[in-house]
């Protein structure tokens, strides 16, 4: 990788455009000043210290590190308790064993910002898992409010909840979905609305790629249950693996009751030599979420100086670390997304080619050139294969990292006549 492969008029535009951020930049830099205050704090009150780095093995009784992480975790996320697993394989895995831990045969559970996340959907109801034990298989009845021009159609959310509802259900993020992330104030008086009327429903909020992009965590808020994955925000890009579960400690527990055994629940667990990358990386995620964040606002900029459709646009608040872009032409994705894992440090000689993934419904691009396989708070980019063709940028461990992967992008858009020279001014 050389700049000599990257036009100077592009390299030109990007600086220039960078420039015109640098008082958002300075905000952010103070997010994560605060947060890693933050997260020092918690470290400290531990009093951790080398012990709790020592592998431990078999059955995992009194592992120190699991121990020591879990309390962290509490305290920065703000919950009674956490679980927080390598065991917990992925930020689906976490929010499964919140939902089935804490929902019985009887029970309903309402989404209220619309369809949950693809991987998650297909646990709740999706025909396609239909007999292998999905929510639905077990009795657990499944509604759906869509959010109302972007927002929580809170009316018809009070008006839906009944006597069977037992959880209801948030996410944060967009997921694969042209909208904007849900602002923590609107989750505010949501949570203050229906608790007022309903203090004893669960609320859940699906956290992924919430965390440190905010002072303020949504346990905060009166949120009852979050979860979220260790290879987005949370891991710094060093966690190797896990997920977690917060928030009330009976709720946590069922979730661990269901993660491990009820009895065993929480008390078992061996995290080999798992604790100390966790808790590194978790030491690095607040300026890497900033990276991150800041390297979404350039590609939000640069595109929209191009005439692109962006969300969110360089201004605005920011709720998730994804960076969507409509470029409107699936080759143009497919470029775009090539682009990124040609600026990848892992990977970087391979093409990626959509293909039918897992839980998705769609065929999906992904450039995901990473340490961690899959890890989006690395520099990644994916775009399902359908109308109207967008895609969705996120991650970058360092800005100067990130920065190269939007120059990148845009030599081969370039290249492949989907940009001009002329526009980059
Ligand atoms: C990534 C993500 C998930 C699922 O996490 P995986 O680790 O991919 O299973 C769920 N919800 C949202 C909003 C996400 O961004």
């Amino acid at each position: 990788m050389s700049y000599l492969n990257i036009d100077p008029k592009i390299r030109k535009f990007v600086n220039e455009t960078e420039k015109e951020l640098v008082d958002i930049y300075s905000d952010l830099d103070k997010l994560a000043e605060n947060n890693q205050l933050r997260v020092l704090d918690a470290m400290q009150n531990v009093q951790l210290s080398e012990r709790h780095f020592l592998p431990s093995t078999g059955y995992g009784y009194n592992d120190q590190g699991r121990e020591a992480i879990e309390n962290i975790f509490a305290e920065i996320l703000r919950g009674e308790s956490a679980l927080v697993r390598p065991h917990i394989s992925s930020g689906t895995h976490a929010i499964a064993c919140a939902l089935y831990g804490n929902l019985r045969p009887g029970d309903e559970i309402l989404a209220i910002t619309g369809s949950p996340y693809d991987t998650v959907r297909t646990f709740i109801d999706s025909k396609s898992e239909e007999g292998n034990g999905t929510l639905e298989d077990l009795g657990v009845e499944y509604k759906e409010i869509p959010l109302k021009n972007n927002h929580i159609d809170i009316n018809r959310v009070l008006d839906t909840i009944s006597d069977k509802t037992k959880m209801i259900y948030l996410q944060r993020s967009t997921g694969y979905n042209w909208r904007e992330a849900i602002p923590l104030e609107e989750i505010k008086k949501t949570v203050n609305k229906i608790k007022e009327l309903y203090p004893d429903k669960i609320i859940f909020l699906d956290n992924c790629y919430g965390e440190f992009l905010s002072e303020i965590e949504p346990l905060e808020l009166g949120v009852d249950l979050i979860a979220g994955s260790l290879i987005k925000n949370a891991g710094g890009g060093i966690a190797p693996t896990g997920g977690y579960v917060a928030g009330k400690k009976e709720l946590v527990h069922n979730a661990g009751c269901r993660l491990a055994a009820p009895g065993v629940a929480v008390e078992t667990g061996s995290t080999m030599n798992w604790p100390k990358q966790v808790l590194q990386g978790l030491f690095f995620a607040p300026t890497v979420t900033v990276s991150a964040i800041k390297n979404a606002i350039l590609a939000s900029a640069v595109y929209k100086k191009l005439g692109f459709e962006v969300r969110p646009e360089p201004d605005e608040l920011r709720n998730d670390i994804i960076q969507s872009i409509k470029l409107g032409d699936p080759e143009a994705i497919k470029i775009f997304c090539q682009a990124v894992q040609e600026a990848a440090p892992i990977d970087s000689y391979v093409t990626p080619e959509p293909w039918d993934m897992p839980g998705y419904s769609d065929p999906i691009i992904m450039a995901a050139g990473a340490f961690i396989q899959g890890s989006s708070i690395e520099l990644s980019a994916d775009a399902p294969i359908k109308e109207p063709y967008i895609v969705y940028y996120q991650g970058g461990l360092t800005y100067p990292h990130g920065k190269i992967g939007v120059m990148l992008t845009l030599q081969r858009l370039l290249d492949n006549n989907f940009l001009k020279l002329e526009e980059l001014k």
